[in-house]
């Protein structure tokens, strides 16, 4: 008999003209300076982009850790910025659930799986069968490792078990940083079998950080992020820019210098498509 899926369909995620600052002592770091971003329910979405470029700051907005200074986060039919703490924190425990980086900073150390799984059952305040923990495990492929201890396992193991009591709750949005890093490629390969195999079961949706084309490719949908935007959007092998909801186009990285700040680009219609011509200096 297959295990019944926790009660959860994914979730759609729509963010609009998002800007975080960061406000330490005098200074102000801003983080997000006008992110818009829409991902269906049941996507599997990888952010990418250099050190510093929000990715962080973004996956936390959108499990409501930080509050956006402007703009909005929408997940299904609520919007972050305007939920109570005491609202976010039932969002967190039930329909979203976050894989910080690390797999073990997930995980209770001196229980075995299947007890992390059982605990992080009770913690949504859904009520449970007593092998609840074991029929998710097994749902994901991971029952043989429900009563190993913990210091047994490998490190994509590790992750595994981390995914699936993430998901213990049935959530329709599971938000990972960096679920592969520090894993060799069979680890690598493995953990995003399991981010499938969640998305495929529950109708999760999935979104991502990671450095690893690899991961990106399996998964997707890919988008850049460059110095607090979303720079561009990856399709297989395909790269776009991508229009904001302001209508403002950033170049990809590739040109920035050709076509300085300033540079005068006549937008000429032909058919459906539409020509960037730069006026001649
Ligand atoms: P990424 O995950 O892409 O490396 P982050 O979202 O962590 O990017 O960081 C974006 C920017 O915000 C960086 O300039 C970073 O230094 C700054 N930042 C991140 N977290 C904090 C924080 N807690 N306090 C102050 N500045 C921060
Ligand atoms: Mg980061």
């Amino acid at each position: 008999m297959s295990a019944p899926a926790p009660a959860a369909a994914g979730l759609p995620v729509r963010v609009e003209g998002l800007v975080h600052i960061y406000r330490l002592f005098d200074t102000e770091v801003v983080a997000l300076r006008g992110v818009d971003l829409t991902i269906a329910a049941g996507e599997t979405v990888t952010l990418f982009g250099p050190s510093g470029s929000g990715k962080s700051t973004l996956l936390a907005a959108l499990s409501g850790l930080v509050r956006p200074s402007a703009g909005t986060v929408r997940i299904g039919d609520a919007e972050i910025g305007r939920m109570s703490e005491r609202e976010l924190l039932r969002l967190r425990r039930g329909r979203v659930a976050t894989l910080l980086q690390g797999a073990g900073r997930n995980l209770l150390p001196y229980a075995s799986p299947a007890q992390n799984v059982a605990f992080a059952q009770r913690g949504t305040g859904r009520r449970h069968r007593a092998d609840a923990a074991a029929d998710l495990l097994a749902g994901l492929d991971l029952g043989h490792l429900a009563d190993a201890p913990l210091a047994a396992l490998s490190g994509g193991e590790l992750q595994r078990v981390a995914i699936a009591a993430a998901v213990a709750g049935g959530p329709g949005l599971l938000l990972a940083d960096e679920p592969t890093s520090q894993l060799d490629a069979a680890g690598r390969d493995a953990v995003i079998a399991t981010l499938q195999r969640v998305n495929e079961r529950f109708g999760t949706t999935v979104v991502a950080v990671t450095h690893d084309r690899e991961v990106g490719a399996r998964l997707g949908r890919q988008v850049v992020m460059r110095a607090g935007r979303v720079g561009e959007e990856g399709r297989g092998d395909e790269r776009f820019v991508v229009v904001g909801a302001d209508g403002a186009l950033h170049l990809p990285h590739s040109e920035r210098d050709a076509w300085p700040a300033g540079t005068l680009v006549e937008v000429r219609r032909d058919g459906d498509d539409l020509r960037l011509v730069r006026r001649q200096p």
